[in-house]
This record gives C-alpha cells, sequence and structure tokens, in this order.
C-alpha cells in the first residue's frame, strides 16, 4: 500500500503539443522486464512475399526506384489498397449541420526498405539508412509539389503490435488533403514558444541536463523525451534547424537515418524485438509557420486502458530518465 510519504507521481507538460503525461515508474516492476514480443507479423505468412525481389509484378510498377540496374536496393511503389488516392483540393459537402464530408484525395505510398526479407531498420547498413532517408526526401518533394496535398505523412509499423500487416520491412507515406490534428497541435506548441525555436532549444537543454540524451551524433540528437508517454520512447531531432524534411541537406538526412538505425538496435539489445511505430513529422506542404522536422519512435509495449482512452492522457511506467539509461549501456 503507497502511504502518505510515497514520493508522488509527476505529470508533465509536453510543450510540442501542449499536453499532459503521466510518468509513473513505481507502477512497473524493473524496466528491463518488459515483455519481449514477438508475435509474428503474419499469422500465415505472405507467399510470395510481394516485396520480395524477383516478386515485383505483385506490386504496381515502381514510382522510385534505387540501387544499380536490375538489382534494386529500395522500391517506391503505389499502396495496392490505399487509403487516399486522386488530385485535387479538399472539397467538403455539408449534408446539414451535423454529417461534413469530402473525397479522400492525396497519394499512399509504400517504401521497400530492402531487398532483404528479414532485416529492418535495425539491420541496415549505413548506406541503406541513408538511402531510406534520401527516398523519403525525394517522394516528400514529389508531394510537395502535387495538387491538393497540404501534409505527407512517413510512417514505418515494425510488428504486429504496432500495426505491421507484411513482414517484409517496409514504410509508408500518406499524403493528405488536410492538416492533421496533431500537427495543428504541434505547430502551436512551436508558436508558443518565443524567442527561439523550441526543438533547436530543446536540444541544447538536454545535453545540458544530460540524463535524457542518447546520442549526440554530428547532425543528430537522440533523447528520450521529458514527456514520453510511452516506455522507452525516442525523439529523434536533426541539429540542423529544417523546417521541412525534404529541405534538408543530404547530410543532416543520412544522420538521422544512421542514427535512428542505431537507437533501433539499442532498443533490441534491451528489449528483444519490440514493435515500434516511426513517426516523420514535418511542416505541412507550403506552410510558413515555425516547425524543426523531427522523428518520434515508440515502442508498443502496452496497450491503452480505459483512462488513455478517455483523456488522452498516457500513463506512462518507465521514466524517461530510466529508459536513457538503459538505452545508453
Ligand atoms: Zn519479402
Ligand atoms: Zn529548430
Ligand atoms: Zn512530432
Amino acid at each position: 500500500m503507497p502511504t502518505a510519504e510515497a514520493e508522488l507521481n509527476q505529470i508533465r507538460l509536453n510543450p510540442l503539443n501542449g499536453r499532459w503525461v503521466t510518468v509513473a515508474t513505481d507502477r512497473a516492476s524493473r524496466p528491463e522486464e518488459f515483455a519481449r514480443d514477438v508475435t509474428p507479423v503474419e499469422a500465415v505468412p505472405v507467399d510470395p512475399c510481394p516485396f520480395c525481389p524477383g516478386h515485383e509484378e505483385e506490386t504496381p510498377p515502381a514510382l522510385e526506384t534505387y540501387g544499380p540496374e536490375g538489382e534494386w536496393l529500395l522500391r517506391v511503389v503505389p499502396n495496392r489498397y490505399p487509403a487516399f488516392a486522386g488530385e485535387g483540393p479538399l472539397r467538403v459537402e455539408r449534408l446539414g449541420p451535423l454529417f461534413a464530408q469530402a473525397p479522400a484525395t492525396g497519394l499512399h505510398e509504400v517504401l521497400v526498405l530492402s531487398p532483404d526479407h528479414a532485416a529492418s531498420w535495425a539491420d541496415l547498413s549505413d548506406a541503406q539508412a541513408e538511402l531510406v532517408m534520401t527516398a523519403l526526401r525525394d517522394r516528400f518533394e514529389v508531394h510537395a509539389r502535387r495538387s491538393g496535398v497540404r501534409y505527407s505523412q512517413a510512417i514505418v509499423n515494425h510488428g504486429r503490435a504496432a500495426g505491421a500487416s507484411l513482414a517484409h520491412p517496409h514504410g509508408q507515406l500518406v499524403g493528405v488533403p488536410f492538416v492533421p490534428g496533431e500537427l495543428v497541435d504541434e505547430i502551436a506548441g512551436f508558436r508558443r514558444f518565443t524567442g527561439s525555436c523550441l526543438l533547436c532549444a530543446t536540444v541544447q537543454a538536454e545535453r545540458h541536463a544530460g540524463h535524457r540524451m542518447v546520442a549526440d551524433h554530428p547532425g543528430a540528437a537522440v533523447i528520450t523525451p521529458w514527456w514520453s508517454g510511452a516506455p522507452f520512447e525516442v525523439l529523434v531531432i536533426p541539429t540542423v534547424h529544417d523546417e521541412h524534411l525534404h529541405e534538408a541537406g543530404e547530410a543532416d538526412l543520412a544522420a538521422v537515418g544512421r542514427a535512428i538505425r542505431d537507437v533501433l538496435v539499442q532498443l533490441r539489445t534491451v528489449l528483444g524485438d519490440p514493435s515500434y511505430n516511426l513517426v516523420f513529422h514535418t511542416l505541412p506542404h507550403g506552410s510558413d509557420d515555425p516547425f524543426h522536422w523531427h522523428v518520434h519512435l515508440v515502442p508498443r509495449l502496452r496497450t491503452d486502458g480505459g483512462f488513455e482512452q478517455g483523456t488522452g492522457v498516457p500513463i506512462n511506467v518507465v521514466a524517461p530518465e530510466d529508459a536513457c539509461r538503459l538505452l545508453s549501456n
């Protein structure tokens, strides 16, 4: 039973999206004891794998192919079942005061991150991790020029608990005709933080604090954020300020690609092979709001309960300072 003298849990404010998170470390057993998620992605393996070399005809024709002729290293293909498709701006139709709808125009692409079926981002060579970032930049450039696409979300889902449905390592890029709420909230966070850039300031502050800085590579800082809402949550921040991912320099993109690889290796060492989502946040196309592109890495180690569902307030049972210590070992 907790006593009156027991140390209180903390709520911490995420200045990026303006929301509180709860850090309740006494609810957990030791962080190292987190369940290892080894559920296979595919209940029944998809045979043949449409993303493996030799099965290129199983996907729609490639939008982009990287690598020597006849021996690709990375492919970008249209999603066979796109959530967003077709051109044109948001055309909202109102069916009375309560029911608004619009065609889900946009782009939905798949990036096959490697020809190697068994690899994940953690297994990529320096050159391949850099190539993934180059491909993302190229596709973001295409999306930025496409009429009606306001924002593009790049994601990598790894493992079943993170929503992956095919085992072959791949990411997705989804261009949508509106600015999603999470980005609206983050842009508001950058606007509230006056005087300097919120994430440039975060890198400086975390260098000073030290105990949430997992790695400080030239070009990419890796932190377990103060406001981590999930155990072992990580933020990768390019140390050179750019609003848009596709405007970042070659060396900075490369540094971020390698930094993601390195922290995924550390995560695997500490936790086995957990499911995770990689989420790339960049400024909406054509916007001149304040922003600094960045990458969230959120391991999927727990299932949200009713409190999280009802309030949007996560209860994180591993303090980011503990996560940092374990990931830096
Ligand atoms: Zn495959
Ligand atoms: Zn900045
Ligand atoms: Zn973000």
